[in-house]
């Protein structure tokens, strides 16, 4: 009999199991896929690690996240810095000094301001309706047209007037000469791939791979006495309520026969007609120096049951509907929901570390 019973060995089921082992419980952990690690697994193919489910980069202003994902891996000095590449001409990300300068020449930030301010000008609105007005009102129509409103639309599949304006408010707008992605305080990737990190969270639990916890719930359920439950909610229940939707995506990754195919590790697509909204080129994460290289497009896609759930889409329709299976899961006795599917939430890395400790923490102590 075990203490604790985890479905998925994605980043919350391992640092779940993780601190239950450390204070001594036993857990079983099951996978349905042939792999662990969820969505951050990474294997090698070249010598280089192949983020096989979309880049991905660890960043946190958290101390306590930072030092407790390091007891598990070295993390190099990645920092990331996309490029946009709309129809052959670059331009820096996120929208900063660097990408105003080639836009329009300007250098310093009073005349990139002023820039902008002009372009935004006839779309100044207190209440943005949706993206499109959204993006308009904070960075006019330059940048909107260029590096904002081909890449939305393939990535949602959906017109920018048809999304909601929240989703932009993401995007950071710079004065500054600085091309880094994100304004966290630490940043890496870890040296040897997130499977081996992930490997070292599950030393002390044993692991089932190929093991559908929604085809077997009930002989599963006998094994311990609690269950932390990281797939999706909806499924748990059956659909009882109806499906919460998601956008998904697929990725053609290659391998080439030369060094280096674009020179940065992520380049994005910003055009509506190129089908993929970016390229990946893996070596760059770790500053590879391989004679060959392995790139991923990353084209975006419909979602319907049984394809690969990516982005949850918080509309609405589905936060209501979510909030309905949360009722029912309110009333569980012996399971907990949590991570990305379990809890239909974007949750970046460093969210989920959080999270786990926490549920942990109250859970265990
Ligand atoms: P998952 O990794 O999805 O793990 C859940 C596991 O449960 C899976 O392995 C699944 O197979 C398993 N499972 C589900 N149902 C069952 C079942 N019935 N039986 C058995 N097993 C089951 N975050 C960042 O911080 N930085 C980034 O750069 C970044 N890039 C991203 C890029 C993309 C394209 C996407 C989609 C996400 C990105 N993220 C990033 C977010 C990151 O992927 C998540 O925070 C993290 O993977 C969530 O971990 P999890 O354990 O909650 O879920
Ligand atoms: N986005 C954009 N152009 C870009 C990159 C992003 O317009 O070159 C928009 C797009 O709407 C996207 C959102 O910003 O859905 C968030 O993008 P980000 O890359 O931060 O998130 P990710 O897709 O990596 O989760």
């Amino acid at each position: 009999m075990y203490d604790y019973l985890i479905v998925g060995s994605g980043l919350f089921g391992a640092v779940f199991a993780c601190e239950a082992a450390k204070r001594g419980r036993h857990c079983l952990v099951i996978e349905k896929r042939g792999h662990v690690g969820g969505n951050i697994y990474t294997r090698e193919l070249e010598g280089i690690q192949v983020h096989q489910y979309g880049a991905h980069i660890f960043h946190t202003s958290s101390r306590e996240v930072w030092d407790y994902v390091r007891q598990f891996a070295r993390f190099n000095r990645y920092t990331n810095c996309p490029v946009a590449n709309y129809k052959g001409e670059i331009y820096n990300l996120p929208f900063n000094m660097n990408t105003f300068n080639r836009l329009w020449g300007v250098v310093t930030p009073r005349q990139a301001e002023e820039k902008i301010k002009e372009q935004k000008k006839e779309y100044q609105t207190e209440h943005p309706r949706n993206l499109e007005e959204q993006a308009l009102n904070l960075v006019g129509r330059d940048v909107y047209e260029k590096l904002i409103k081909g890449y939305t639309e393939k990535q949602w599949g959906r017109r920018a007037t048809e999304l909601p304006p929240e989703i932009i408010r993401r995007l950071p707008v710079r004065f500054v000469y600085d091309n880094n992605y994100f304004s966290d305080i630490y940043q890496g990737i870890p040296i040897g791939g997130y499977t081996a990190m992930i490997e070292k969270m599950l030393e002390k639990a044993d692991v089932r791979l190929n093991t559908d916890y929604l085809l077997q719930k009930e002989s599963l359920d006998d094994l311990a006495h609690k269950i932390i439950y990281t797939g999706p909610i909806d499924a748990f229940y059956d659909y009882c309520f109806g499906e919460l939707e998601y956008r998904s995506l697929f990725f053609e990754t290659e391998i080439l026969e030369e060094p280096n195919y674009q020179g940065n590790a992520v380049v994005n697509y910003t055009e509506y007609e190129v089908p993929y909204t970016r390229i990946i080129e893996h070596k760059h994460f770790e500053f590879g120096t391989q004679e060959k290289t392995v790139i991923s497009r990353e084209y975006p896609a419909a979602w319907k049951r049984g394809d690969e759930p990516y982005y949850p889409v918080n509309n609405d329709r589905n936060n209501c509907l979510y909030r309905q299976y949360v009722r029912l899961a309110d009333k569980e006795e012996r399971v907990i929901f949590g991570g990305r599917l379990g809890t239909y939430r974007y949750m970046d890395m460093h969210h989920v570390v959080e999270e786990a400790l926490h549920i942990a923490q109250r859970e265990l102590d």
